[in-house]
């Protein structure tokens, strides 16, 4: 069945309406004018990109929404850290009023996990914080107001703060919907309808599922511009 979108990496065959960008077979591939990001990666003792990792990676350098569709352990987290520190990059925090990155996910513990990859693999001092319920709200104000180039945050927590002006979100410029299923069925989307009003436009958005169900392709047609899919294995539809 056909959807709105233009390309999955299946549509190769018939309709290609867009070049897709070639894998990245090798880190070197998308990460050889970022000596940083090599060395990072070099130090977690890699191999080779992640099926996942192969396709997102020039898609997003290209500056193109994605959606990776893969399950759990595939190594998505990377998949869309690595581009959105690239990113910060050609957005420096003078140009900017606030975070530059978004990361929404819809557990307390998958903040912290992507947290704890960010500041493993992040560099120039990339700044990030985690902001999620049931933790200390004011420490994390304050951690917020310190000035902060990537929030990781959990939609109800970081809702609470932009009603009450402690965040402001208007100079992300790139959005990650990281277990975009979950957090429907956990019924944050009102939360994330209210973030996304203060989110630019103009930003680039990456969701990653594990599951493909309607709901989370409309949730994909409302925040994401002419998304490239990326799946791995199949998509349940
Ligand atoms: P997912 O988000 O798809 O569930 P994660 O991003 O949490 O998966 O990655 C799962 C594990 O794989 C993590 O421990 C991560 O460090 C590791 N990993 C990520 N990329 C690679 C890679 N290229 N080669 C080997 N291991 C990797
Ligand atoms: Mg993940």
């Amino acid at each position: 069945r056909k959807e709105n979108f233009n390309i999955t990496c299946d549509d190769l065959k018939d309709s290609v309406k867009r070049p897709i960008p070639n894998p990245t077979c090798k880190f070197e591939d998308a990460f050889q004018c970022y000596p940083e990001v090599m060395e990072n990666i070099k130090r977690a003792g890699f191999q080779k990109p992640t099926p996942i990792q192969s396709q997102a990676w020039p898609i997003i350098l290209q500056g193109i929404d994605l959606i990776g569709v893969a399950q759990t352990g595939t190594g998505k987290t990377l998949s869309y850290l690595m581009p959105g520190f690239i990113h910060l990059d050609s957005q420096p925090v003078e140009k900017r009023n606030g975070p530059g990155m978004l990361v929404l996910t819809p557990t307390r513990e998958l903040a912290l996990q992507v947290e704890a990859e960010c500041s493993k693999y992040s560099y120039k001092g990339l700044r990030s914080v985690c902001v999620y319920g049931g933790g200390n709200r004011n420490g994390q104000i304050q951690d917020v107001s310190k000035g902060v180039d990537i929030i990781i945050a959990t939609p109800g927590r970081l809702n609470d703060l932009q009603m009450n002006n402690f965040v402001n979100l208007r100079s992300v410029t790139y959005l990650v919907l990281d277990e975009a299923d979950k957090m429907l069925d956990m019924g944050f989307e009102p939360q994330i309808m209210k973030i996304l009003l203060d989110v630019r436009p103009d930003r680039q958005t990456i969701m990653t599922s594990a599951t493909w169900p309607y709901a989370v392709r409309r949730l994909a047609q409302s925040y994401l511009k002419e998304p490239m899919i990326v799946y791995v294995g199949t998509l349940d539809l």
